[in-house]
């Protein structure tokens, strides 16, 4: 079923800055149609001339469960996995980018703590979700840390000091105000919250999700609305262009791009931040790229050089 904290209920149509996203790359019927299938995720062209790390150079998918608690445990305080110091180098050297691996492996084991409400300024949320699964079982919070996991190592590769939200070094969690509250805290310059989606059969493509103008409590994003744009706008451009997928046939009018008011994760952040729903999970073409260690690898370049290109102006 769909995340509640990054998925609408019902698909809707927001056409958004799709002559942006057009203009970044050719967005043309040729190789990136909505029909699609898995030959989507052939290797194409890469004008500009980014490196391409192979896939065989990114850590393998963690697939241990988190540790048990009891259901008495208090909420866990692991801090967020900081990269080794020192030694940056390269065209990202003195930038931090934050990722949020969305969910958790462990989640479904502690449904009463995650589904304690959270102050997001606009109103209250659960803590965090279960996120969704393929068919198969490859389950979200898994493939949210493999991409995550290839991120990094890819931003690092730059000079890129990177800050992960959780690195499946608790049971469950972080809640979404803590994912919001550590790019926060990190100064991040950039945030990206990696998903996937759970959609109907039949609902395929990725999109990046931006946040909207909100103000209440502690929330207040009119700093961030705009380079989150230019963040997310750069981000979608290049995943097409390096995944080859689609972007969504069933959210954004087909930009790639979706605004929301009602996550946690973005309204409360005080630095750029998109979500990215990388594919649709139930979908069984979506669920054959998604489970494609490959696929993934791509992806996580796509995002990759989607924030370089932000981060570099
Ligand atoms: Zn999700």
């Amino acid at each position: 079923m769909p995340y509640d904290e990054s998925v609408p209920p019902t698909p809707r149509r927001r056409p958004l800055l799709a002559a942006a996203v057009l203009a970044a790359v050719s967005l043309t019927a040729a190789g990136c149609g909505a029909g699609e299938d898995g030959g989507g995720a052939q290797a194409r062209p890469v004008p500009g001339g980014g490196t391409t790390a192979a896939p065989s150079s990114a850590p393998p998918s963690k697939s241990a469960p988190a540790p048990e608690k009891t259901s008495a445990s208090t909420a866990p305080s692991a801090k967020p996995s900081k990269s080794t110091g020192g030694r940056a180098t390269g065209p990202l050297s003195g930038k931090t980018v934050v990722i949020d691996p969305g969910h958790n492996p462990g989640n479904h084991l502690h449904t009463r703590e995650i589904n304690r409400q959270v102050d997001i300024g606009t109103t209250h949320k659960e803590c965090d979700t279960t996120g969704t699964s393929t068919d198969s079982g490859y389950a979200e919070a898994r493939f949210t840390l493999d991409v995550s996991h290839r991120l990094r190592t890819l931003l690092r590769a730059q000079g890129a000091n990177v800050v992960l939200t959780y690195d499946n070094d608790r049971p469950y969690g972080p809640c979404v105000d803590e994912r919001a509250r550590i790019g926060n805290e990190a100064g991040a310059d950039a945030v990206v919250s990696v998903h996937a989606d759970g959609s109907a059969v039949g609902n395929r493509g990725f999109h990046v999700i931006l946040p909207g103008l909100v103000r209440g409590g502690a929330a207040d994003t009119s700093k961030i609305v705009e380079p989150s744009r230019d963040l997310g706008t750069r981000i979608a451009g290049l995943f097409v262009r390096d995944t080859g997928s689609a972007p969504s046939n069933y959210v954004g009018g087909n930009s790639g791009l979706d605004i929301r008011k009602d996550l946690g994760g973005l309204n409360l952040s005080t630095v750029p931040k998109v979500f990215i729903e990388c594919g649709n999970m139930r979908d069984p073409k979506d669920a054959a790229l998604l489970t494609s260690a490959g696929w993934r690898q791509k992806a996580a370049q796509g995002i990759a050089e989607g924030i370089s290109s932000y981060l570099k102006g």
